[in-house]
């Protein structure tokens, strides 16, 4: 799966990537993650990304042209290879885990990151394939989007996840307790529930889901 991340600000994810279970994903080449500066497919001398929306208001509103020249160089020719065309938007379908399971089926995934007050609209029409809004809440920017997206897709190829992790993924989610037994918080005893500590497998699997 190649990610590619179409951004005016092309490092503010990287500390991010380089990080635990999706740093291995891409040293063992199961993903690869690209940043594409916006400013880079300008064509005047000013590197110029955006301009005053039509019709007034405050903001600055990315540009359309811009946008089309980047996806031309970035999405893959081959007409064998899966793309799909991302806008992070407000207005998008919300993102689950249901989206990432069914964008995990590609084989590329372009995103394109909003900033201020948003995108040219002809993006939305006639470049992007989808748009996605990771919730009901304003960002300043797509790029935090595109690394919830990536992180939460990536968790569905094949072998990015270990042993210990895809356990997690069938089961859903539990509370979950570890050593030591009794901690003192704020100078009170605090226990591990009892049932974890039984060796009861299946008075465990029980309690499990019933919370
Ligand atoms: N006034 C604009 C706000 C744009 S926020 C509007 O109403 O659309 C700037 C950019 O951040 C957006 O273009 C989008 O790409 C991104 N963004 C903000 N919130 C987001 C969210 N909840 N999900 C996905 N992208 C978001």
């Amino acid at each position: 799966m190649k990610f590619d991340i179409i951004t005016i600000f092309p490092k503010i994810l990287d500390s991010y990537f380089s990080e635990s279970i999706l740093n291995r994903a891409q040293l063992k080449k199961l993903i690869t993650i690209k940043a594409h500066n916006l400013r880079d497919f300008t064509l005047d001398k000013h590197r110029k990304v955006d301009d005053s929306p039509y019709g007034g208001g405050p903001g600055m509103v990315l540009k359309a042209d811009v946008i089309d020249r980047a996806i031309a160089k970035i999405k893959l020719k081959n007409k064998k290879i899966k793309s799909r065309i991302i806008l992070f938007s407000l207005r998008g379908k919300k993102f689950d885990s249901k989206v990432a399971k069914r964008l995990s089926k590609y084989d590329q995934l372009i995103f394109i990151c909003g900033r201020y007050e948003g995108v040219d609209e002809r993006v939305a029409k006639y470049i992007a394939d989808e748009e996605v809004s990771i919730g009901d809440f304003v960002l300043s920017g797509g790029e935090l989007a595109a690394g919830v997206v990536i992180d939460a897709v990536s968790r569905f190829i094949p072998g990015v996840l270990g042993k210990l992790e895809s356990l997690e993924e069938i089961k859903g989610s539990y509370k979950v307790y570890t050593k030591p037994e009794v901690i003192k918080i704020a100078g009170k005893k605090r226990i591990v529930p009892k049932v974890l500590l039984s060796g009861n497998h299946k008075k465990i699997e029980e309690w499990r889901n019933e919370i």
